[in-house]
């Protein structure tokens, strides 16, 4: 097929597929204020073209107009009413606009049009927070026209227009030189936009860091600011710009909870200038379509989205990468596995996390606020970082037994410890709530030991790795064995009544026969104060962190068989054991012991079962 049967001969009307139609439709109606974001996103997509040509220029043998500015015009035109947007970037031959122009390209019209159906009336609100792309001129548009043409050297010049019905056309145009003109036809609600004063305003507002110069009309003098912020000392920039340049960025109407400048010579040469978004949900509020660092090698932006310059876990991380030291004629693919690259994502990486450390040293209501919204990021971290997973470890925060509406440090902790405490304690459980009242706690309690309260299901797989902070283990406190201060274990003993000595093998044996193959074996323990009896893990039964990872990896993955530890102190115990061993009540109090530590781990099937035996236990109790 020849470029001559493709390419549109003469004037051609074409339908709009379906659901462009119907987001013209929303936007022609729309009652939305703010139609002003429409420069925004069409400057927005001249500045995708010039970025494009930047790199074709520079990568690239042959290009039509090579020595063109590259730039942006905004030019009013009082006599027809138009307003044009011109830029002299890749531009577009006929089938290009074809393809670009009459469907929904934008990702983010394409969730404005979901999220619109989906609330019915409110759509207005839901305009700017999404940024739909090209077709939002159609809110101040009797009609577009827009005449392009392609770097391509033999490429031809080509016109589309639309009133924003139906159909569109795409004809043959003459165009001298490069680039794009999108003329609009203001209709005569939107007069406002062909004065100069509300189009600088505009344009400082939503675009004064487009990275091309912005020019109204044939002034010299360009209109936005341009800088790239990045390159400028950090004395230079006023928190204020920071804000503004974020803003810009990401549309993000919170503002971020930190940012990070940095200037580096050694051993590569780069600039950074990094976020901490208020939110790691991208959400309805960014444009920002992906994770990834903006990176620039020489000021030329190569890659809008970089994955590599961050582990995965500090993907939430917005901002932009700038070196001299990368090569630019290199695919963008090839960049990934540059040695460059391996440098600057240390140096990154370990920005990020300082920036982090000082953030909760200097503000901890602020490091609060990015705990609650980024924990699991951190957490997940712990558990997959490969080189130097200690270094999040001051990161993380805990709530814990003796301080349950604070967040702790692990620091914190060690330094709240009494002196004969050697190791770090937690508790494993569904949460905090219900954790407080684990029989696991009893002798922490009563000694008043701190005790991590670890409740979020990432916390089990932290705790694969993180198994050590600085000389203290982390320890199960249901597994683990302290030495308690003596005194008062002696002082506790003396006090109550227990089970004799002689007579617990028969009170065992009791359990074990009502019990049978449900538990693995039941014993005595000292390890025990308010609670008549716990559950545990066998000894050299996978541990139940493991067990906990292995449940949510594999849905009919079996906990395994418990012991049963009873409390020889408990007054339940103790008449337990005076019961006659042949009483009808014996074996309902043993149920009902099994089936509450079964509770309390989190491993009862059916509590509600339990109701009718609670109400047999109640009538006996009442009868005496
Ligand atoms: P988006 O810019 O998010 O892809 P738009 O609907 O705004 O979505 O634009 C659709 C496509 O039209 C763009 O992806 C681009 O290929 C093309 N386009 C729009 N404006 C221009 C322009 N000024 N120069 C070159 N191509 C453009």
């Amino acid at each position: 097929m020849s470029d001559m049967d493709t390419a549109p001969q003469k004037s051609q009307q074409i339908a709009f597929k379906a659901e462009t139609r119907q987001l013209l439709n929303i936007l022609i109606h729309s009652l939305y204020t703010e139609r002003e974001i429409f420069l925004r996103e069409l400057i927005s997509n001249a500045s995708d073209a010039l970025t494009r040509m930047n790199f074709e220029i520079l990568t690239n043998r042959e290009v039509l107009d090579p020595d063109a500015e590259l730039g942006i015009w905004i030019i009013p035109n009082e006599a027809e009413k138009t307003l044009t947007i011109r830029d002299t970037g890749i531009g577009m031959t006929a089938e290009e606009m074809e393809e670009n122009l009459g469907t929904i390209a934008h990702s983010g019209a394409r969730e404005f049009l979901a999220a619109a159906q989906q609330s019915g009336k409110q759509v207005n609100d839901l305009i700017g927070q999404f940024g739909v792309g090209f077709y939002s001129a159609f809110m101040v548009a009797e009609w577009i026209r827009v005449v392009s043409r392609s770097y391509r050297p033999d490429a031809q010049a080509a016109s589309w227009y639309s009133t924003g019905s139906d159909t569109y056309t795409v004809e043959p145009a003459e165009k001298e030189r490069r680039g794009s003109d999108v003329i609009i036809k203001l209709t005569d609600d939107a007069q406002e936009f062909l004065k100069e004063y509300r189009l600088r305003e505009v344009i400082r507002k939503h675009s004064d860091f487009v990275p091309f110069p912005i020019y109204i009309g044939d002034q010299k003098e360009q209109v936005n600011r341009q800088t790239a912020l990045w390159r400028q000392s950090p004395r230079e920039v006023e928190q204020k710009d920071y804000d503004e340049f974020y803003q810009q960025m990401t549309l993000d109407f919170e503002p971020p909870l930190a940012h990070a400048h940095m200037a580096v010579d050694a051993p590569v040469q780069m600039y950074a200038l990094l976020y901490i978004p208020s939110n790691p949900e991208r959400g309805l509020l960014s444009i920002r379509r992906e994770e990834g660092l903006k990176l620039y090698a020489r000021k030329v932006l190569i890659q809008e989205y970089n994955k590599d310059l961050l582990p995965e876990y500090l993907q939430f991380v917005q901002g932009v990468v700038d070196s001299e030291d990368l090569p630019l004629n290199v695919s963008r693919e090839a960049v990934q596995s540059t040695r460059v690259m391996q440098q600057l994502r240390k140096l990154v990486t370990g920005k990020v996390l300082d920036t982090l450390k000082k953030l909760a040293t200097d503000d901890v209501e602020k490091y609060n606020k990015f705990w609650k919204a980024y924990d699991r990021f951190i957490k997940h971290g712990v558990a997959v970082e490969l080189n130097e997973p200690e270094a999040l470890y001051p990161l993380l925060r805990f709530r814990t037994t003796t301080h349950p509406d604070e967040w702790s440090s692990l620091d914190q902790g060690v330094e709240r410890m009494p002196e004969w405490q050697k190791s770090i304690y937690y508790i494993l459980g569904d949460d905090a709530q219900s954790v407080q009242y684990s029989p696991h706690l009893d002798l922490f309690r009563k000694h008043n030991v701190e005790v991590l309260m670890l409740t979020d299901p990432v916390d089990s797989f932290m705790l694969v790795r993180l198994n050590k902070y600085k000389d203290y283990p982390l320890e199960n406190v249901a597994t683990a064995k302290p030495d308690f201060p003596k005194e008062e274990k002696a002082e506790a003993e003396a006090e109550s009544p227990s089970v004799p000595e002689e007579e617990s093998k028969g009170l065992i044996e009791r359990f074990k026969q009502q019990l049978g193959e449900r538990i693995s074996d039941v014993r005595m323990t000292d390890r025990l104060s308010d609670s008549p009896a716990r559950l545990i893990d066998p000894e050299g039964a996978m541990n139940q962190e493991m067990q906990r990872v292995y449940r949510m990896l594999d849905r009919d993955f079996e906990v395994p068989k418990k012991v049963l530890e009873i409390n020889p102190k408990h007054p339940i115990i103790v008449k337990l054991n005076a019961l006659a061993a042949d009483d009808p009540l014996s074996s309902v109090v043993i149920e009902q012991i099994f089936e509450d530590a079964l509770l309390i781990e989190g491993l009862h099937p059916d509590p509600a079962s339990m109701i009718s035996r609670i109400q047999k236990l109640m009538e006996a109790a009442l009868k005496s």
